[in-house]
């Protein structure tokens, strides 16, 4: 089997790439590991910033999302004793967010796909990409009933995520890896409930962090910081709201509209970037190039800015032969990756207390009385400076 570009992985940004190299002509196909059903129930991110959404309008791309999809521009950030909101589509650069859930999107682009006459194949695992040093790279790969298979392609786009078999076919030394584990660990939870709050929750809590995130009318996302090792299930449901309506500050601000947790997962806040994204006729794209900690709700965000950027390049390349746009690739995207990750990190920092270097750790939630007296002053700084208030707004809508 053949294409001018095999895509692996049908998450946000080989969906993304897919549509746009079908739209502009170029031979493709998508093969993606999980079973169709999988991919489009599979809740992850909700928040999709502005320049996204005009991404997905540019190529008309965003029609669900108009339809279905909620304007948002509120956050509130809460203490113990105190809260205070920012609206951020009055700061900044004036951009809001778009709440609309991650498999509903991809829903969408695969509909999409398809209806254009787009090839995938579900159920088909790559399990190395071979000689991408050449304009003849080879993807091996094994379907559901474990039969191998091969697929030769002009280049390969590997968006197949963190532990996708793009990432791991790069010999050792051919890579650069920055990777920063943030010693922090989420419980997040999906909850089959109306959202508590018209705005995103964050709250800063000495019990550690808690977060709420509106998915939809009746489902909200919410986040709870615990110790690194908790097992997904280890809290009863009760727990759970008891210790969100703790650190929320229910009992001040307004009680939480509490249902059945209908999806839990632990989640370590860690990052990870590899440099360069190209080797050869191979490329990165979306988590397999960046992972970036759900803090700031960047990740689906990058993957669909770097698919439009892959997409003009390989139309650039194949059907003009000009090479140049393929060649930046890289640099381009990676300096997206570093501003988000740089935000990201300053989220992570404003959010939970530092770990004391050489771990002394006594404050609640695993951070240094210090450093807990340092994460409060950045938050008053953010009360009351309209600095600081214009620049937090630029880096959480943009890029
Ligand atoms: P993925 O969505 O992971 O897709 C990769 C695809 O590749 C999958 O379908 C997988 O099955 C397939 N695959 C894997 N291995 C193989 C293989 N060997 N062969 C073939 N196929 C393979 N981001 C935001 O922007 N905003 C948010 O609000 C937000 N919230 C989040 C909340 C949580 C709890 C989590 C976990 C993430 C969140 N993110 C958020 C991050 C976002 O979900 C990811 O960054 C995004 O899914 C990345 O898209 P992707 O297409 O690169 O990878």
């Amino acid at each position: 089997d053949s294409a001018d570009v095999v895509i692996l992985g049908a998450g946000p940004a080989g969906l993304v790439l897919g549509n746009l190299l079908r739209a502009a002509g170029v031979d493709c196909v998508i093969l993606e590991r999980a079973a169709r059903e999988h991919v489009q129930t599979r809740a992850r991110a909700g928040y999709l910033a502005q320049h996204t959404v005009s991404i997905l309008e540019r190529h008309g791309l965003a029609e669900g999302l108009r339809r279905r999809g909620q304007e948002h521009a509120v956050c509130e950030f809460r203490t113990e004793d105190d809260r205070f909101r920012l609206d951020y589509s009055l700061l900044g650069k004036g951009e809001q967010h778009w709440v609309y859930p991650q498999q509903e999107l991809v829903t969408d682009l695969l509909n999409r796909y398809l209806t254009a006459g787009g090839r995938i194949c579900f159920q088909t695992g790559a399990e190395a990409v071979r000689d991408f040093g050449g304009t003849r790279p080879t993807v091996d790969v094994r379907d559901a009933d474990g039969r191998p298979g091969r697929w030769h392609a002009r280049y390969v786009a590997g968006c197949d995520g963190r532990h996708g078999a793009a990432r791991r076919s790069l010999p050792a030394g051919a890579v650069r890896r920055y990777h920063r584990d943030h010693a922090v660990t989420w419980l997040g939870l999906l909850a089959q409930a109306p959202p508590s709050l018209d705005a995103v929750g964050y709250a800063v809590h000495p019990r550690g962090f808690a977060g709420h995130m509106a998915r939809s009318p009746e489902v909200t996302r919410y986040y709870l910081q615990v110790p690194r090792g908790t097992a997904p299930g280890a809290w009863s449901g009760e727990r759970i709201w008891d210790e969100l309506a703790l650190r929320l500050g229910a009992a001040a601000h307004g009680p939480l509209r509490s249902g059945p947790i209908v999806q839990r997962a632990v989640v370590d806040l860690e990052s990870d970037v590899l440099e360069p994204l190209r080797h050869g006729s191979l490329f990165l794209v979306g988590d397999a190039a960046g992972l970036i900690s759900p803090s700031a709700a960047k990740g689906a965000n990058l993957a669909v800015l770097e698919a439009e950027i892959l997409a003009d390049g390989l139309t650039a390349a194949l059907r003009h032969s000009d090479p140049g746009p393929l060649d930046r690739y890289s640099a381009q995207c990676l300096a997206y990756i570093w501003r988000a990750q740089e935000f990201s990190h300053w989220m992570i920092r404003l959010l939970h207390a530092e770990p004391e270097a050489g771990g002394a750790q006594d404050g609640a939630d695993g951070g240094s009385p210090f450093q807990d007296r340092l994460r409060h002053s950045r938050l008053q700084a953010l009360r009351s400076s309209r600095t600081q208030q214009d620049w937090f707004a630029e880096n959480y809508v943009g890029l």
